[in-house]
């Protein structure tokens, strides 16, 4: 079925990037775009919102504040229309616990007429018959009714998708499983007799410091494996922040390509170490637990790498692993192996039927401008990009504050006249000469 509005933009997919872009487009009048996404209502990483964990921005970096901190979609009025203002100011905190900052996103995705959930976008076509426009078809998950929407402009933000290693696919989900699915499965591990964790990040912390906390009561064998040197800690003093600026990105992007492929690599503990509060509390855990214990029903391995996994024929897992210094090989057996094993941008398929208008880069990947369109070789319609950028944006791409930033941009852009006043330092240190 066919819709005969033209909008000037359709977002594809409705995470924090999409919606905080929904929000500040929902001040201006002469906008008219319309946000689709697949599941039925907001979800942040709904497998990840433990009880006890926080945002690591502060909650400054809500949908709106960076932007604009009048606008009625701000934390701060979240809290006021929900009379927690006295509780907040008492907790005296930035550091907003995560299911918080869900429960806020829902708040902001109800009052927006602009998006909608429980569809999912199935393709994108460019078409030119005098006009030219996206063709964007919508499956309705409800009623499985496709609809086609036309739009002069196309955003994605379809966010990313947890990476498992080939070897542990295919295995019984329950058993072997991503952090992504963690609360899901949270019952099953209360059960097991033994739990192993592969990985070194934010994510594989929290979910051994839970698993942690409930050791004694449950009685499970608990292990935690990495090939990392070691349990590193995310960078996170406040001169190092500061990578996480707009002042960073623009010098960051205008960097030669080769250049940035080398840099980025070598920033990972900018955003993939461990929150020092969390090593805390496992440390915490693990001290208090040592107290007049001969060993602990506990194991810390680094330097070791996974490279198979089997079912034995008792049901548990061997795990093979080899020691990435001396070159070892040894096995480990657990009942449920859970992988923190990170995620990897989603680029839709449809991406790919429009290959013929984006530039890409030699290493196949697309090129995208400095104010987040995709490079295209007529540029007459514009797709705009949060998603799969850090090649060309650098480290602060999936960062929530910075995503504001991008935001401003793109609705400057968009809408043709400076809607946002971009400043251009912002910071107290200088990255370039
Ligand atoms: C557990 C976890 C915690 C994090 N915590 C922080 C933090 O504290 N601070 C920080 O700065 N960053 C954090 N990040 C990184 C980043 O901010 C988040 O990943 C953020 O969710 C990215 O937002 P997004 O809008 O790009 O994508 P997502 O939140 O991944 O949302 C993308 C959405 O697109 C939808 N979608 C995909 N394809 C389609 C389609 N074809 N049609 C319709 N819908 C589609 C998906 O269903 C999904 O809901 C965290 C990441 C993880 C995994």
């Amino acid at each position: 079925m066919r819709q005969d509005s033209m909008y000037d933009l359709i977002g594809v997919g409705i995470g924090p990037f999409n919606l905080s872009l929904a929000a500040l487009l929902d001040d201006q009048p002469e906008a008219n775009p319309l946000f689709f996404e697949q599941k039925g209502k907001f979800e942040w990483h709904p497998g990840m919102l433990i009880e006890g964990t926080k945002l690591q921005v502060p909650f400054l970096a809500d949908l709106v504040t960076m932007a604009d901190p009048t606008s009625k979609y701000s934390f701060l009025n979240y809290i006021h229309e929900h009379e927690r203002m006295y509780q907040f100011y008492f907790l005296q905190r930035l550091d907003i616990p995560r299911r918080e900052y869900n429960d806020y996103c829902q708040w902001v995705s109800r009052q927006l007429e602009s998006c909608r959930f429980g569809h999912r976008v199935t393709d994108l076509r460019r078409i030119e018959d005098g006009e030219s426009y996206f063709e964007v078809e919508v499956r309705d998950l409800e009623n499985n009714e496709t609809k086609v929407y036309h739009a002069k402009n196309v955003i994605l933000g379809t966010g990313s998708v947890p990476a498992m290693p080939k070897s542990f696919q295919g295995l019984p989900e329950e058993d072997v499983f991503h952090t992504a699915e963690f609360l899901r499965y949270q019952d099953r591990c209360r059960k097991a007799e033994s739990i192993t964790v592969v990985g070194s990040g934010q994510s594989a912390a929290e979910a051994f410091r839970e698993l942690l906390k409930e050791q004694r009561e449950h009685g499970y064998r608990l292990d935690w494996i990495t090939r990392s040197s070691g349990f590193d800690s995310m960078e996170e003093s406040k001169l190092s922040l500061e990578h996480f600026s707009p002042d960073y990105v623009n010098y960051f992007y205008q960097l030669p390509q080769e250049k940035k492929d080398e840099i980025f690599p070598t920033q990972g503990l900018y955003y993939k170490g461990i929150s020092n509060h969390t090593v805390t509390d496992i440390y915490n855990l693990l001290y208090e637990y040592s107290v007049g214990e001969e060993e602990l029903n506990v194991g810390l391995q680094v330097l070791s790498e996974v490279k198979g996994i089997e079912q034995n024929p008792e049901g548990d897992y061997r795990i093979t692993c080899r020691h990435v210094e001396t070159d070892e090989t040894f096995t480990h057996d657990s009942e449920i192996v859970i992988t923190a094993t990170g995620y990897q941008p989603l680029v839709p398929d449809f991406v790919e039927s429009l290959a013929d208008m984006i530039e890409w880069d030699d290493k196949g990947r697309y090129k995208v401008e400095g104010d987040y369109r995709l490079k295209t070789v007529d540029q007459r319609n514009q797709i705009y990009v949060h998603s799969g950028i850090s090649h060309t944006h650098g480290v602060g791409s999936t960062n929530l504050g910075l995503a504001i930033h991008r935001n401003k941009v793109i609705v400057n852009h968009l809408l043709g006249r400076n809607v946002y006043h971009i400043p251009e330092k912002n910071i107290f240190q200088k990255f370039h000469v």
